[in-house]
């Protein structure tokens, strides 16, 4: 399945809201027009950066290096309590059009974790991309927000293969299985090439090393736990 209809503002471009005071901001009625037009969008990446400088995306047309990725555009770190309104706004939107959401937390886990406490009792479903903090935040955070919501957490070589194997597998051992996405982290495919493929299992073999299944076990479940990720409730009949 290929996901292609995702949107939000990404907390490296949250120094571009300005207007954050009223829910009638324009950039927030955008983002409720694209939900609209796009009934299988999921919000994201969204979150919350604490480390990662203000960015902005190369302007291809004066002719920058456009290799998809962003640039830094100053030295200057976005205040994290504009990053908690803008993620808070972000995340209201997902739950008023029933989406998931594709959560960036990069940093401190606390201010993240502050928005997403929010949304206690909420049927907030939510995916923790590449993260790399403790399995005991996941759990506390599930259990806050309340059996109708869903967090998932989600891995990728690119980023969780910088931790070390033992809190790697300390990780994958504390989240349930069921509970699992997986990622490349590339903005690209660059077609099927064997390292873009060991990229794409990477996850899948780590999962099945610490939780003893075969990869095909993980694949079937991965399936489905994205189907329970990504399915709007209405659309279950
Ligand atoms: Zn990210």
């Amino acid at each position: 399945m290929i996901l292609r209809e995702r949107t939000g503002i990404h907390p490296w471009r949250a120094h571009d809201i300005h207007e954050l005071e009223t829910e009638h901001a324009e950039w927030i009625q955008q983002l409720r027009e694209l939900m609209e037009k796009y009934p299988n969008a999921i919000v994201g990446e969204v979150g919350i950066d604490t480390i990662a400088w203000q960015q902005r995306i190369p302007d291809s047309q004066n002719h920058e290096p456009n290799n998809g990725a962003v640039i830094p555009e100053t030295k200057k770190y976005t205040p994290i309590p504009h990053q908690q309104n803008v993620l808070r706004y972000q995340i209201q939107i997902a739950i008023d059009y029933d989406r998931a959401v594709s959560l960036h937390s990069v940093g401190k886990w606390k201010p993240a974790e502050e928005v997403l406490q929010q949304f206690k009792g909420s049927k907030l479903r939510v995916c923790i991309h590449s993260y790399c903090g403790s399995g005991d935040n996941i759990i506390r955070l599930q259990r806050e927000l309340g059996r109708h919501a869903k967090v998932f957490v989600s891995i990728s070589q690119a980023i969780n293969n910088r931790l070390n194997l033992e809190k790697l597998d300390d990780l994958i051992h504390k989240i349930a299985v069921n509970r699992f996405l997986t990622e490349t982290d590339l903005e690209r495919t660059d077609g099927m090439t064997t390292e873009y493929e060991e990229r794409l299992m990477w996850p899948y073999n780590q999962i099945a090393r610490v939780k003893d299944l075969s990869i095909e076990e993980v694949k079937v479940q991965v399936e489905a736990n994205w189907k329970e990720f990504h399915q709007r409730s209405e659309a279950i009949s």
